[in-house]
Formats: structure tokens, C-alpha cells, sequence
């Protein structure tokens, strides 16, 4: 495993959930944006070529307008049999589909000439705004009516192209005008591809609405004035936006554009909803798979943890088992030489004393032979603890160093520091009142041998250890129950303890 830490496991687990998410994040982002751009560009394109169709439409309507008024300026046309004028002033471009009939009327409003009749119907125009428009004005040029429903029953609503035709005064002789059906609109307008939703609008740069896409006859003739698109609308002669129709409270991006030279304004729009729902679809699916993925990325890095950290405690815990001694609790034989190793050293280095006591129990044999073995190990239980309550410093080591003998390891400790804590741990031992009758001393009881680097000069650590079992063999000899220091005198043991350190 690469890591000993759970938690790390964790944390890593965490940043690559984090790094996968924020990637989805960044992917669906694009996608996002994508899918406006390609809205955008759709809308510009239908709007491109909306506006294409519907100015050649009407420029070739207006040529039709020009040479009726032409034709009537011609010396002689007016003399004409009717079927031939009517060949020579209507020259049949307007019979396509959804042009109505090419009217001439006089200064009245009365039809003089019709393009559909021969007599002409008889209508008087002059309550229609394209007469009265270029009536009252000789400089209007081509005027689009605002719809109207034509006076000849059963027919469509309808828009009117006029032009003003004068006397050769300049003054007021009547107009020609073209009819226009909004059905031309209705069709251009669905034959676009815009989703559910799109919209498409065709007004006049007043504000009167033509047609519309979703078709609703009420919406014809309305005005828009004063709405929020139709305000952007004449800002710019063209321009993308996102905003919401006061007609029916949709949000969508729009892109309009003003009809060439004509006084008329296209806009089309597709839906926000409509521009995100495939985005949407996917990034749902992308949105769960990922949230899935990170999930199980962490769930299975916390199960691993837990399970690390499982293994790491039982390692623990048979690290600790291999190291102490199973009846007394204290350390083991080789943790001891292990620490001894390393105080050794230490104590080198810094040049501080390092002292160690050797603790044999006395006349053991003869208390396994009286009391029987496990009386012997409940003894050697109590023994421990002796020692164990009297070697407390932080540094210092207890071990069991074989079946009755302890150790004892006191670094930063000279030879009469030793000394008393082993006269205390032999008090400590003698207190425990365990009956021994085959001892001289009638309870149970040990002898300790001490040895200090303080004042000797040891080659190695095993020097010292062996000199703490020479004080022992010392103590032993002198009677038991008592602690010896090294060097043990050849003299008797009294002068030996109170020998003056070197
Ligand atoms: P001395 O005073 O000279 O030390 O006499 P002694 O009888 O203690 O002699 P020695 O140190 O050689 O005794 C070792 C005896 O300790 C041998 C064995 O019976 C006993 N012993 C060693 N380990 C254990 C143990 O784990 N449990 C028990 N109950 N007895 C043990
Ligand atoms: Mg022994
Ligand atoms: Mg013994």
C-alpha cells in the first residue's frame, strides 16, 4: 500500500472526486455554450433568409407598381380597348401566389383600374390608410398599409403597397396600390425549422403586428409600442438579444433585422427551453454517472481506510505482544536488549551516566518446590509490580530478562541513584509478606545487582550487563536479600558499598 494513513487515503480519494467533477463541470459548460452558439446561429440564418425572401418579394411587387404608373403615363394607353390596356398596365407579375389584384384609383378613391376586373369592381379606397397616406403627402414613396380585410367578400386579411400617382402639376391624381396576402407570411414563416417553441414576427416599423409564428388572428393588427422587444427592435437595424415576448411570456434568444429598405422589422427567436433540452437530457445522464462515479470513488476509499486502520491497530497490537513479557506485563528479554542498545549509545554521545540493576529471586526453586508452580508465577507477578511501581521515569526500562531474574535500565542515573531504587524495590518485595519458610529470611525476597558507567569504563553494553551480574553473584553470596553495587571488592561487601565512587 502506498500510504500507512488512512485519512490520506481519504483526502486523495477526495481530490480525484473533485478533479473528475470539476471536469464534468467544464465539459458540460462547453456543451452548454455550444448549444446557444449553435441556436445563434440558426436564428441568424432563418432570419437572413426570412428577410431575403420577403424584400425580393416586395421589390418585385413594387416594380409591378412603377410600371402601372409608367404604363399610365405612356400618350395613348388610356385610348386603348380594355383587354389591351389591361395587358399593357398589369403585366401579370402579380398574379404569384398570395398577391392580391394591382388597383388604380383616382383623387376620390374610386377604382378606375383593376387588374383582377375589367370593368373595375366598384370600390371606393378612400378610408384605406395607403390612399389617404399618399394623399396627404406627395414625398411617401412606397407605403405598406397597415392589414385590413379587403372590401370583395371572402378574402384573406390583407396589407397594401401604394404609391402616389400626380397630376403632371404634382398634385394629388390617386395611387396605385397592391394587395398582399398574410398568408405569404403565415407559410414562409412555418416552413422554418425553430422547435417547439421558436417564434417568428413580422411588423411594421410603427410597431403594427402582421403576422406571427405560433399564428393567432387576434395578434394581427396589435401593437406593440412600448414592449421591451419592440423597443430593442428599432435601437439597431439588426441585433441578437435574449428577452421575453409580452405576448406570451416566453424567455428566447432573438436576432431581428429591419427588411432592407421597407419599413418593416422580422424578428425570430428560439426558446431558452428549447436551446438548453438536449443539453439538459445529457447533463443529467453526465450528471449522475459522475455523482455515481465519485461516489463509489469515496466509499470505497473509506472502506479501504477502515479496513487499513483495522490492520494498522492489529499490527499495533502484535507489535506490543511481541515486546512484553505475557505473565508479568513488563518487557520481554530482547525489547530490553534492544533498549540497552540504544541507551548505550545515547549515553555515549551525551556522556551521561546509564546504570541497570540485575534481579534474581532467592531460593525460587526451593518456593516452586513448597508452594508449586503457579503459587511461583502469582510470586513473580507481585515481583514485577514492585519493580514496576518503583521505575517510573520516562526512560527508564523494566523488563523480565528471564524466568525469575529482571532487569532494570536507568539512563541519566549514577550508581547511587540505582542504588536507591533498588533498595526500594527489595523493601517493596520483602513487604509483600510472601511465606517462604524454606528461606532464612522467611518471606519471599531478591537480590539485586547494580552496575554504573559512572566511574567504569565499559567496552560494551554487554560489559555492563554482565558486571551487574557479578554485583548479583556478590549479593547472593553475602546472604541475599540485598543489593550489591560493581565493582564487587574482594574485600567484605560493607566496604563495598560505602566505597567512595571514582
Ligand atoms: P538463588 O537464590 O540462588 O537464586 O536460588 P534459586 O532457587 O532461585 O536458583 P535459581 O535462580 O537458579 O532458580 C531458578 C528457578 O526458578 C528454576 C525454576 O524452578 C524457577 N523458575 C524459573 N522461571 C520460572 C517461572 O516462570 N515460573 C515459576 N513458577 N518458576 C520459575
Ligand atoms: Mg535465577
Ligand atoms: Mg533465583
Amino acid at each position: 500500500m502506498m500510504t500507512r494513513r488512512p485519512n490520506i487515503l481519504i483526502a486523495v480519494s477526495i481530490v480525484l472526486a473533485s478533479a473528475i467533477l470539476a471536469i464534468a463541470v467544464w465539459v458540460l459548460a462547453q456543451m452548454r455554450d455550444d448549444a446557444l452558439r449553435r441556436a445563434q446561429d440558426s436564428v441568424f440564418n432563418v432570419s437572413l433568409l426570412v428577410e431575403r425572401d420577403v424584400s425580393r418579394n416586395l421589390e418585385i411587387y413594387d416594380l409591378s407598381l412603377r410600371a402601372v404608373i409608367a404604363g399610365l403615363k405612356q400618350p395613348g394607353v388610356l385610348d386603348l380597348p380594355p383587354e389591351i390596356r389591361q395587358m399593357v398596365l398589369f403585366d401579370g407579375s402579380a398574379s404569384a401566389k398570395d398577391m392580391g389584384s394591382i388597383l388604380v384609383t383616382n383623387e376620390t378613391g374610386d377604382i378606375v383600374f383593376d387588374s383582377q376586373a375589367s370593368p373595375p369592381r366598384k370600390f371606393n379606397l378612400a378610408d384605406r390608410d395607403y390612399f389617404q397616406v399618399q394623399r396627404d403627402s406627395p414625398n411617401v414613396g412606397l407605403y405598406v398599409s397597415h392589414p385590413f380585410i379587403p372590401k370583395a367578400p371572402g378574402k384573406d386579411i390583407t396589407i397594401g403597397l401604394s404609391r402616389r400617382l400626380s397630376h403632371p402639376d404634382g398634385s394629388f391624381a390617386g395611387v396605385v396600390v397592391g394587395t398582399m396576402r398574410l398568408t405569404y407570411f403565415r407559410r414562409l414563416f412555418a416552413g422554418m425549422n425553430l422547435g417547439a417553441s421558436g417564434s417568428m414576427a413580422l411588423m411594421l416599423a410603427d410597431g403594427t403586428m402582421l403576422m406571427r409564428r405560433p399564428y393567432d388572428p387576434k395578434i394581427i393588427g396589435r401593437n406593440l409600442t412600448g414592449t421591451a422587444n419592440y423597443t430593442r427592435f428599432t435601437q439597431q437595424p439588426s441585433g441578437e438579444f435574449f428577452g421575453t415576448a409580452a405576448i406570451d411570456g416566453v424567455e428566447r434568444w432573438y436576432a431581428f433585422r429591419h427588411i432592407d429598405v421597407y419599413p418593416l422589422i422580422l424578428d425570430v427567436a428560439l426558446s431558452t427551453q428549447d436551446i438548453y433540452v438536449e443539453w439538459r437530457h445529457r447533463a443529467w445522464i453526465i450528471g449522475t454517472l459522475i455523482a455515481a462515479l465519485d461516489a463509489t470513488i469515496i466509499a470505497m476509499a473509506v472502506l479501504f481506510s477502515q479496513q487499513l486502520r483495522r490492520r494498522l491497530a492489529a499490527e499495533a497490537e502484535l507489535r506490543e505482544l511481541a515486546r512484553t513479557d505475557g505473565l508479568t506485563g513488563l518487557n520481554n528479554r530482547r525489547e530490553f536488549e534492544e533498549h540497552i542498545e540504544e541507551e548505550w549509545l545515547r549515553a555515549q554521545r551525551c556522556a551521561w551516566p546509564l546504570s541497570m540493576l540485575l534481579i534474581d529471586v532467592d531460593s525460587f526453586k526451593g518456593f516452586n518446590d513448597l508452594y508449586g508452580h503457579s503459587a511461583g508465577d502469582e510470586a513473580l507477578i507481585g515481583v514485577a509490580r514492585c519493580i514496576a511501581q518503583n521505575v517510573r521515569r520516562p526512560g527508564d526500562t523494566a523488563a523480565r530478562y528471564g524466568g525469575e531474574e529482571f532487569a532494570v535500565l536507568l539512563p541519566d542515573t549514577d550508581e547511587f541513584g540505582a542504588e536507591r531504587i533498588a533498595e526500594q524495590i527489595r523493601a517493596a518485595v520483602q513487604a509483600l509478606q510472601l511465606r517462604h519458610v524454606a528461606s532464612s529470611h522467611h518471606v519471599l525476597t531478591i537480590s539485586i545487582g547494580i552496575a554504573s558507567t559512572k566511574g567504569h569504563t565499559f567496552a560494551t553494553s554487554r560489559s555492563l550487563i554482565d558486571a551487574a551480574d557479578e554485583a548479583l553473584y556478590e549479593a547472593k553470596d553475602a546472604g541475599r536479600n540485598r543489593v550489591m553495587r560493581y565493582p564487587a571488592a574482594r574485600a567484605d561487601s560493607s566496604t563495598l558499598v560505602e566505597q567512595p565512587h571514582r
